[in-house]
């Protein structure tokens, strides 16, 4: 059966790759430290969970609106307000299945063939398919780890021309963690009004911040902005619902409009019961997020403090998300035995080969000097997992 080109053109989800090899070895009885998770390690808070069983019990199982319930809609209009300074109706809110699913949306009906999105690497895998799914051209951007790996200004006008359209900002961030100052935004802003472009914000990872770092959503910063700017954010991180897949966009009206039209003919509305759930979250005791984000936070700190001390390895401080993203330069046409160090591919190969740890190569992100690391994971596992690591890269000549 041939296949068309839209599907040809697609490449499976490398982190999920990685991450499906592990599990196969766990599930044959291996002891693998997966530091490959992309999802919190915690199970979604008790109130969260009984919320959908109660929806269950009352009846609550047929179609919503498409672009989800009126009360969920609502929620979340308040939450734009108090965490975020936003002012939107539910009108322009449309719910889908998880943020990427709002995304994909944003992008179907933002995007025409020839367009060119500004993408800074490292980049989360699934902009840069959803792009080119839409037809439009990916035009990535390379980051310095010496920036925080933040696009700066300058970054951003060299590459723009007639055909951008769109800027993808993602902060905290996929996979470096990221944070973008009021500051950078500002900046940032500044340019996407005078070349009017379109911001697509992904704030998933908004609630998972340290050290008194402040979330702020590039829409906020001014009327003019938040008109240019479609804000993505769900339960999936701050809440630990991956699964329940609930995510939103926030847009000016005639986007949303276009994207819940999208919506009513693939999804239709997304699940009833995990919107109900996600009322909860986003009404209810906001506690659980930061217990989380307590222990997240002991565990980047521990991490971070045993790469650091590894030498040939370069580790920025991340500010948000559960994400390390070291740079191995110090590694790269070296010695493993009889592998060459290439790039962190071949160490990551080296790494689940060998002492069973998994890692994600930053080829996956468009930076191959460098890997994730989640510490989605427990203290234990990752006091295993930095033992072996160190363990191999001694043995580098
Ligand atoms: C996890 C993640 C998402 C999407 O999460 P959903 O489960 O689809 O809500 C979106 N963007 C980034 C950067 C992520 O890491």
């Amino acid at each position: 059966m041939r296949l068309a080109e839209r599907a040809k053109n697609i490449s499976p989800s490398p982190t999920l790759a990685i991450d499906a090899r592990a599990k196969k070895m766990i599930a044959a009885g291996e002891k693998v430290v997966n530091f490959g998770a992309g999802e919190p390690d915690f199970d979604t808070p008790e109130h969260i969970r009984e919320a959908a069983i109660a929806a269950i019990r009352a009846g609550m199982t047929r179609y919503t609106p498409v672009a989800g319930t009126m009360q969920l809609r609502q929620a979340i209009v308040d939450k734009l307000r108090n965490d975020n300074g936003l002012d939107y109706r539910p009108e322009e809110i449309v719910v889908s299945a998880g943020a990427k699913h709002s995304l994909y949306n944003a992008m179907q009906v933002l995007l025409q063939p020839g367009d060119e999105v500004i993408l800074p690497a490292p980049y989360w895998v699934s902009y840069l398919e959803q792009i080119k799914l839409a037809g439009a051209v990916p035009v990535i951007v390379q980051t310095r780890q010496e920036n925080g790996f933040k696009l700066t200004v300058e970054e951003l006008l060299s590459v723009v021309n007639r055909r951008t359209r769109m800027v993808i900002i993602n902060s905290p961030g996929n996979p470096t963690g990221a944070v973008y100052t009021r500051e950078e935004l500002s900046a940032l802003g500044h340019a996407v009004l005078e070349h009017g472009l379109i911001v697509i914000s992904d704030e998933i990872y908004e609630k998972l911040l340290y050290d008194g770092l402040e979330h702020v959503s590039i829409a906020s910063l001014s009327p003019a902005l938040k008109e240019q700017t479609v804000v993505i954010n769900g339960m999936s991180k701050a809440y630990a619902m991956t699964g329940w897949r609930i995510g939103y966009a926030a847009a000016p009206a005639p986007v949303a409009k276009a994207m819940a039209d999208l919506q009513s003919h693939s999804t239709s509305n997304p699940t009833s019961i995990a919107q109900a759930a996600s009322v909860a979250a986003l009404t209810g005791t906001q506690e659980p997020v930061g217990e989380m984000v307590e222990e997240f936070r002991r565990r980047r700190d521990y991490m971070l403090e045993r790469l650091q001390a590894i030498p040939g390895i370069n580790c920025n401080r991340p500010g948000g998300a559960f994400y390390l993203f070291p740079s191995i330069d110090g590694y790269i046409g070296r010695q493993y035995k009889d592998h060459t160090i290439k790039g962190a591919t071949d160490l990551a190969g080296i790494l689940l080969d060998e002492v069973k740890v998994a890692v994600v190569p930053g080829v996956a992100f468009g930076d191959d000097r460098c890997f994730r690391l989640s510490y989605a994971t427990s203290m234990e596992n990752i006091r295993e997992g930095l033992d072996r690591i160190e363990q191999v890269l001694k043995e580098i000549k």
